[in-house]
């Protein structure tokens, strides 16, 4: 494979063999250190029919299923452009919520050991069922799956202003919940509301530093202020529909004339029966982590309300594994396409018709989780930004997480938080050392090279106070 570094932080795959496209990589070198398994996967998704423009990964791109995560590939539509749900990714919908405290650290400060350990009992996770919300039955589920955040909001788990601050306004619209097999349903109605395992979360932050003051002042943020963060997705219901429609993708590829690779890259047409299908089921799925994102905002919110006697605004909600329909300029005509952006998160530019209003003059919140022991970040879409406005999703691993759990101990990894002042609230030890902050690349740098690739500009850094993990 030939990369050619075109500038500091664009390096281009020449195409090659049935590359239809080139892959274009946004990155530095240090960043692209062990990247090779995954540049093979970006030259991969280059192959798909109906690709427009390139193939591209964000600086925090790793190794994958079928597509890198931090890839992002558009399909032009009306010319046979397909859906693969590998481009989208097991964790259907998987995204980031930041909610603003109405106060600074030292006000919680005494108080903070408490609100983790209210939130550590009051926040289910884990691999297996369990949720805040017992669903009356299927109807209700179906509901959800149509509703997402707004449905939670519209039952009383929520602010009629938070659905403002939701992408989509809190709901995807054509979900076809017909298509959500009943395995995914049955796995579906035990965990509505919850945060799933290892690298989810929700944290306690504070704000560390402000790059631009008036843009957080729009989104609702400002120096030291406490923050909640959550991470979690559509749990065991997108895995399943990811499972199953792959399955039927694979078996009708062929007769749509299509080849890949990679099996893992299974697609078809958008406009086919099964492209149709799995986008149905995919945004039942987005709708699901939505109301998930949603429910536990409320456990927060409680947490906070009954230990501090705070309230929690909240700032953005955005997922970084979805597949939409979006109108771009593509060779200078606006196309149909279908863009699949897998850990890799939209960042709509200032300006943008789709930005609640009061958003719109500085454009749209991007969510970055860094690591529990370091760094996270709050970017802002910026105009002609690159990969069909798109940017990096977090840290992205730098270790599996056998390797992680293999060389760090858990008890110097415990007196290290403890000793940085972060308490944590993991279901265990042992598991947290997958997720060590030496298990992931340096998130300031990933948005270094994000922001001077211009994809996005960096607004706020938020240190972790608390952490509790899946
Ligand atoms: P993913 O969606 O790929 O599973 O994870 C997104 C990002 O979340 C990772 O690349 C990593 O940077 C970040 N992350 C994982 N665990 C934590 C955590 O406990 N706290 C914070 N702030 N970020 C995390
Ligand atoms: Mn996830
Ligand atoms: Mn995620």
């Amino acid at each position: 494979m030939e990369l050619v570094q075109e500038d500091r932080y664009r390096f281009r795959i020449v195409p090659e063999g049935d590359m239809r496209v080139p892959g274009v990589v946004f990155a530095t070198r240090d960043l692209l250190a062990d990247a090779e398994k995954s540049l093979t996967q970006v030259a991969d998704v280059a192959t798909l029919p109906g690709i427009v423009t390139a193939s591209y990964a964000m600086p925090d791109i790793h190794w994958g299923y079928g597509f890198p995560i931090g890839g992002v590939a558009a399909t032009a539509i009306d010319e046979g452009g397909v859906v693969s749900p590998g481009g989208v990714g097991f964790d259907i919908s998987c995204g980031v919520r930041l909610l603003a405290a109405d106060c600074a650290r030292a006000e919680v400060a005494p108080m903070l050991e408490k609100i983790m350990d209210v939130l550590d009992r009051s926040v289910p996770r884990g691999a297996g069922p369990g949720g805040v919300w017992r669903l009356t039955g299927p109807r209700q589920l179906e509901r959800l799956l149509r509703g997402g955040s707004r449905h939670a909001v519209e039952e009383g788990h929520g602010e009629e202003r938070d659905l403002a601050r939701c992408e989509d306004g809190g709901a995807v619209p054509d979900a076809d919940a017909d298509q959500v097999g009943p395995r995914a349903r049955e796995r579906g109605l035990g965990q509505v509301g919850s945060l799933g395992s290892a690298n989810h979360f929700m944290e306690v932050q504070r704000v560390a530093e402000v790059y631009d003051r008036h843009t957080a002042e729009v989104f609702g943020i400002a120096e030291d202020q406490v923050c909640v963060m959550i991470h979690c997705g559509s749990r065991g219901l997108g895995h399943q529909i990811c499972t199953d429609h792959v399955r039927a993708m694979d078996k009708v590829m062929a007769r749509h004339g299509i080849r890949v690779p990679d099996r893992q890259l299974a697609c078809t047409p958008v406009d086919s029966p099964e492209g149709r299908a799995y986008l149905g089921a995919m945004a039942a799925a987005a709708n699901y982590a939505r109301a998930n994102r949603q429910l536990l905002s409320d456990v927060a919110r409680r947490a906070f309300a009954r230990v501090a006697g705070r309230r929690l605004s909240l700032v953005y909600d955005v997922s970084h594994n979805l597949a939409k329909i979006e109108t771009h300029q593509v060779d200078g005509r606006p196309r149909r396409l279908c863009v699949h952006r897998k850990g890799a998160t939209r960042a709509f530019p200032p300006g943008h018709p789709d930005l609640p209003e009061d958003l719109r003059e500085v454009g749209q919140p991007v969510l970055i989780p860094g690591t529990m022991g370091t760094a996270s970040y709050v970017l802002a879409g910026v105009a002609g930004g690159g990969a069909f406005f798109s940017t990096c999703h977090g840290a992205g691993r730098r270790m599996s997480r056998h390797e992680a759990a293999r060389k760090i101990s858990s008890r110097e990894l415990r007196n290290r938080l403890e000793r940085d002042g972060i308490a944590a609230r993991p279901l265990s030890w042992r598991g947290l050392t997958e997720e060590a902050p030496e298990a992931y690349k340096d998130v300031g740098e990933v948005v270094a090279a994000s922001e001077g690739a211009g994809l996005c500009r960096i607004v706020a850094r938020l240190v972790p106070l608390g952490v509790v993990k899946g």
